[in-house]
C-alpha cells in the first residue's frame, strides 16, 4: 500500500449511458436526463433515505447484509468456507451484530483468494477487473459490476448539494486527468455534457496555475472539484501572487487524499467559499460526505455496512476514540466484501448528527493509515509529516516538498524553489525542521526541478521505501 488513500478515487468513473451519447445536442439536456434513469431514481432514493430514522436504516442494512452474505455463502467456495469455519450461517444473521463472528478480511485476503470470491465468472460482459494501489506498494486487484458508478453517483451528487452545488452547474477539475493542451497552448479540456472544464493538475506551473486561475474566472458561478494536495498548491499561488478569490467559485470540492485541517483553513480563507469532503474508495463498501453544518462526515447507511474498530477488533462507540473503518459493501455482488479492513482510520463523532439530524454514523478526521504519511525517526517511531508542515514560514519559499526515505533516522527533503528562495532561507528551513525532529531524524536538504505526482496525479507527500510491515 503505498500512497495514501490512492485506492479512494472515489468517482472517477463516471456513468456508462454517457458514453453511448454523442453529438453536440445532448449539451442542451438537462444533466440527470444524460445521467439515466438508474441514477435519477437513486437521486430519489437517496434524498428521502438520508431522513430515515436508526430504526429504519437497520432493517434496510440487514436486509442488504442477508442477501450479500446468503449470495457469498452460496456463491463462493471462499465465503462458504469462512462461514462455516465460525458456525454462522447466513440464515442466522438476525440482527446486525451477528456478522461480527466472522473474521474481517483485507488486502491480503482479497489478493490472496480472489478466483475463490467471485460469484460468478469474471468473463461476463458487465463485469471490470479493477486494480488499485499506489506506485510500489502491492496493488488490490478484484473484480466488480459495471453498473456501480449509476449507484454511487446519486451518493456523491446529494452530498455535493449540501454546499449548494446543483447538477448542470459548471465544475472545474482538477484531478489526476491526462488533459493535452488546447489551442491556446492551456491543458483544458471541457465535457460539454456533465459541464465540466477539466485541468491538468500534473502541470501545475506558475505559468499554468495563473491561467487556470483566470479561466476558471469565466466560467460563472462554479465549483471546484479537486485534490486536496492541488487546491493547496493554488492557495500558495494566489498568497505568493496576492491573487484575491475568484468569487464565481462557490464551493471547494475536495476529497480522495487525506484533508488536512491547516489546509482546509488556510484554502477557506483564500477562495473565501466551502470546503466540502467526501470520503469513498475504489472497493465500494463505505461512502460519507461532510454535514452542510459542519466538517463531520456523515456515513451513509444505504451504501454498506459501516464498523469502525479498534486494533483488537472491539466495535468503537466511545466519542473521540479512533478506529479502523471495516466495510461491508452492498454495490459489488462479483466479489463480495465482507467485513473488510480498508485501512483507513477515523474518530468516532457519534451514531446520529446534532445539527442537521441524520440519524446516520457520525465520524471526523479521516485518515488513509499509511506509512507513506509518516517518516520514520531512528528510534522506529512515526512522524505525521503533516505535524512537520505547521504554520510557520518554513515553506513559505518553495512551490512543492517530498520526503524520500530509505532509512530509519535519515530523509531527504526534496524542495522545489520559487524564484524568491534564498541560501539563507534553506538554512532557516534546516533549523527550523531539525528542532522539530529534536535530533530523532537527520534531514537533508535537496533542490530539485520537479516532483512527480503518483499516476493518478496524487501529491505523494512522502516517498517511503522502508517496508511498512516493519512499522
Ligand atoms: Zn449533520
Amino acid at each position: 500500500m503505498k500512497q495514501a488513500l490512492s485506492r479512494k478515487n472515489i468517482w472517477e468513473h463516471l456513468p456508462r449511458p454517457l458514453k453511448k451519447i454523442s453529438g453536440h445536442a445532448v449539451g442542451l439536456l438537462p444533466v440527470s436526463h444524460i445521467l439515466g434513469k438508474q441514477f435519477r431514481n437513486g437521486m430519489k432514493f437517496i434524498d428521502e433515505a438520508q431522513w430515515w430514522s436508526h430504526e429504519q436504516f437497520k432493517a434496510y442494512q440487514l436486509q442488504q447484509v442477508q442477501q450479500i452474505c446468503t449470495l457469498a455463502f452460496e456463491k463462493s467456495t471462499f465465503y462458504r468456507a469462512h462461514f462455516s469455519a465460525t458456525g454462522l450461517h447466513p440464515k442466522k444473521i438476525k440482527d446486525l451484530s451477528d456478522i461480527e463472528q466472522l473474521p474481517t478480511i483485507n488486502r491480503d485476503t482479497i489478493n490472496n483468494h480472489l478466483e475463490h470470491m467471485l460469484t460468478v465468472s469474471p468473463k461476463g460482459l458487465n463485469v471490470d477487473y479493477i486494480t488499485t494501489g499506489g506506485t510500489g506498494g502491492v496493488p488490490l486487484r478484484f473484480y466488480i459490476g459495471a453498473e456501480r458508478s449509476q449507484v454511487e453517483y446519486p451518493y456523491l451528487i446529494s452530498g455535493w448539494q449540501r454546499t449548494g452545488y446543483q447538477l448542470g452547474m459548471p465544475m472545474a477539475v482538477l484531478r489526476g486527468r491526462i488533459v493535452p493542451p488546447d489551442q491556446h497552448g492551456l491543458p483544458h479540456e471541457y465535457d460539454p455534457l456533465l459541464r465540466h472544464h477539466y485541468y491538468s493538475n500534473f502541470q501545475m506551473t506558475e505559468e499554468n496555475m495563473g491561467r487556470y486561475l483566470e479561466h476558471i474566472g469565466n466560467l460563472g458561478p462554479c465549483f471546484l472539484h479537486i485534490y486536496p494536495s492541488s487546491a493547496s498548491n493554488l492557495t500558495r499561488y494566489m498568497l505568493r501572487h496576492k491573487i484575491k478569490a475568484v468569487q464565481n467559485i462557490k464551493g471547494i470540492l475536495a476529497e480522495s487524499e487525506n484533508v488536512y485541517p491547516e489546509q482546509r483553513r488556510l484554502v477557506e480563507e483564500v477562495f473565501g467559499c466551502r470546503y466540502f469532503s467526501s470520503y469513498g474508495h475504489t472497493e465500494k463498501l463505505v461512502a460519507a460526505a461532510e454535514c452542510e453544518k459542519s466538517n463531520n462526515y456523515h456515513v451513509w447507511p444505504t451504501y454498506g455496512y459501516f464498523e469502525l474498530l479498534s486494533p483488537d477488533g472491539r466495535a468503537i462507540t466511545t466519542p473521540g476514540e479512533r478506529g479502523e473503518i471495516v466495510g461491508t459493501g452492498f454495490i459489488n455482488k462479483i466479489v463480495p466484501f465482507i467485513r473488510y479492513r480498508t485501512g483507513d482510520y477515523a474518530t468516532y463523532i457519534g451514531d446520529s448528527c446534532q445539527e442537521c439530524g441524520r440519524a446516520m454514523p457520525i465520524i471526523a478526521d479521516i485518515q488513509g493509515h499509511n506509512i507513506q504519511e509518516h517518516l520514520i525517526a531512528e528510534d522506529g517511531s512515526l512522524i505525521t509529516w503533516s505535524a512537520i508542515n505547521v504554520h510557520d514560514d518554513t515553506f513559505d519559499h518553495i512551490r512543492q516538498f517530498q520526503f524520500y526515505q530509505e532509512t530509519p533516522g535519515k530523509a531527504i527533503l526534496k524542495i522545489v524553489p520559487t524564484t524568491e528562495l534564498r541560501k539563507r532561507d534553506i538554512a532557516l528551513m534546516q533549523s527550523n525542521l531539525s528542532k522539530k525532529f529534536a535530533g530523532n531524524l537527520w534531514l537533508d536538504i535537496k533542490l530539485v526541478d520537479k516532483i512527480a505526482l503518483s499516476q493518478r496525479g496524487k501529491t505523494i507527500f512522502v516517498d517511503q521505501h522502508i517496508p511498512q510491515e516493519k512499522y
